[in-house]
């Protein structure tokens, strides 16, 4: 059974649609790659999944189950989690103190536990885990992003725009990360603009444009033809 799936899922602000009729599946410990240029909708997209944006037509299940009108609270009890565009972290918190915002549902015992795997994965912050976020990098800065979403222990990480501002070095560290978590069975729904980087790692892909699925299929098949694929995402 899948552990996502949008049926022809409709959603946007107001009077306007931001996606229309988007349907794709993501199976438990698989990475789906969200891709598409400035606007398509994607980070839409996840904040619906979040249950931050409206719904107009269409169902979103979570383990086979509707989840279309789930609150966004009751997302995180069901294993959603979600590293937002631009990090949003507390700046003038520690390092392990966003950490233990993002733990805010789990118990104590649970706290250490994930406190412990998100420094063995990022010792970087373990390091640093007196300083505040502000004065951190831009690659720590994301490490941070990605700790905060696992101290809620999910299920499915929804990663919003992982590159974007970063040096290619800290990507990497990044993404490494993010397969890392992946073969410990973490599902995981990447939003990307850089989507050679972003086709490396997912299992699935489904491209964006002007809010509508212009590809859906395995990332092999998308491997096999990379400038038709670039040709939907604008990418040179
Ligand atoms: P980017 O990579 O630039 O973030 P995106 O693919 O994530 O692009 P969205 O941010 O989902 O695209 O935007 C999709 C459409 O929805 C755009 O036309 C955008 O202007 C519109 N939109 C996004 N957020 C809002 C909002 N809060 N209110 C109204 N319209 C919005």
């Amino acid at each position: 059974m899948a552990l996502l799936e949008l049926q022809n899922l409709s959603c946007g602000y107001g009077e306007m649609l931001a996606v229309s009729n988007l349907s794709f599946t993501l199976a438990e410990g698989e990475i789906l790659a969200l891709l598409g240029p400035n606007g398509a909708g994607k980070t839409s997209t996840i904040l619906t999944i979040m249950g931050h944006v409206q719904v107009k037509s269409g169902a979103l299940l979570i383990d086979g189950r509707d989840a279309t009108r789930l609150p966004a609270l009751k997302r995180t009890e069901f294993g959603l989690a979600l590293v937002p565009e631009g990090r949003r972290l507390f700046s003038d918190l520690t390092v392990s103190e966003n950490l233990t915002v993002g733990g805010y549902s789990r118990s104590r015992n649970d706290e250490k536990r994930n406190l412990t795997r998100v420094f063995d994965l990022f010792p970087r912050l373990f390091e640093r885990r007196t300083q505040l976020a502000a004065s951190l990098s831009g690659g720590e800065q994301q490490m941070l992003a990605i700790g905060r979403a696992l101290m809620s222990m999910p299920r499915l990480l929804l990663v919003d725009e992982l590159s974007l501002g970063l040096m290619p070095k800290m990507v990497d560290l990044c993404l490494d990360a993010l397969k890392r978590l992946n073969k410990e069975g973490l599902a995981i729904l990447l939003v990307e603009q850089n989507t050679s980087r972003a086709l490396d790692v997912a299992d699935q892909v489904c491209v964006l444009a002007s809010g509508r699925s212009v590809f859906t299929g395995p990332a092999e098949a998308a491997r096999k033809d990379v400038d038709l694929l670039h040709s939907y995402t604008g990418a040179a």
